[in-house]
């Protein structure tokens, strides 16, 4: 049995597609049914379907030979356990800092000293800014980001954009990238050497079916 986690969320909406072109096909449709473990039209792949973040941790942990998952999410990671196999080129958007309209007119990114940024992704914006010189002082959040500059908690944000549709709709503008972003194939790495010819065909698939 090949067990392949998918990422819940925006990630699946594109997998799907592109484990269809790869001719692996959902016994149901995994956006619509309650049930977490898939059967598939290949009798020896099954999906399971899970948050996004919670993809690396199966996978290095060999409770699935594979996974979709987001480049962002990679990087948080410690990635011990897990070879990323390939860019699957799907669920692109960017990670980028974003502030409020007023005060991204006459901000120059490259007179930042110092920065009190609210995010999910505490890992990355760290390195990105130390990189820099630039000192951080970090507020992690699980979500909804775009909020913390409307109420005082922090200045910025780092978060994921693709439209800047919900930017734009909380009076925030993205104003330095950090990270382009997409979803990879990734493996167990133990499995890659005691399972090979099991999973051999799946990631070859899945791999000319990338966009
Ligand atoms: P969660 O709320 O569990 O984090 P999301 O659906 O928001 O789930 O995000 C899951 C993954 O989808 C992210 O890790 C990222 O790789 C991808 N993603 C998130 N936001 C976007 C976006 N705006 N455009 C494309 N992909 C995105
Ligand atoms: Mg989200």
């Amino acid at each position: 049995m090949v067990t392949i986690a998918l990422s819940k969320g925006r990630i699946l909406e594109e997998s799907i597609p592109l484990l269809e072109r790869a001719g692996i096909v959902p016994s149901e449709d995994p956006a619509k049914t309650r049930r977490l473990i898939l059967a598939t039209n290949v009798p020896d792949v099954r999906l399971i379907v899970i948050r996004a973040a919670d993809v690396p941790t199966y996978v290095r942990h060999g409770a699935a030979d594979l996974g979709i998952a987001g480049k962002d999410v990679l990087l948080e990671d410690d990635g011990e356990g897990l070879y990323e196999l390939a860019d699957l080129g799907i669920a692109r958007c960017r990670l980028m800092v974003a502030e409020p309209q007023g005060m991204a007119q006459g901000d120059d990114p490259r007179t930042w000293t110092r920065l009190r940024i609210a995010t999910k992704y505490v890992r990355v914006t760290q390195r990105h800014f130390a990189l820099k010189g630039i000192q951080t002082d970090i507020i992690h959040l699980y979500g909804s980001m775009e909020l913390a500059p409307l109420v005082g908690l922090a200045d910025r944000i780092v978060d994921l954009v693709s439209s800047g549709k919900t930017l734009a709709a909380n009076g925030l503008v993205a104003v330095e990238p950090i990270l382009d972003v997409s979803a990879w194939l990734v493996a167990n790495r133990a499995a890659m050497k005691t399972r090979y010819r099991a999973l051999r065909p799946v990631i070859a698939a899945l791999t000319e079916a990338q966009s």
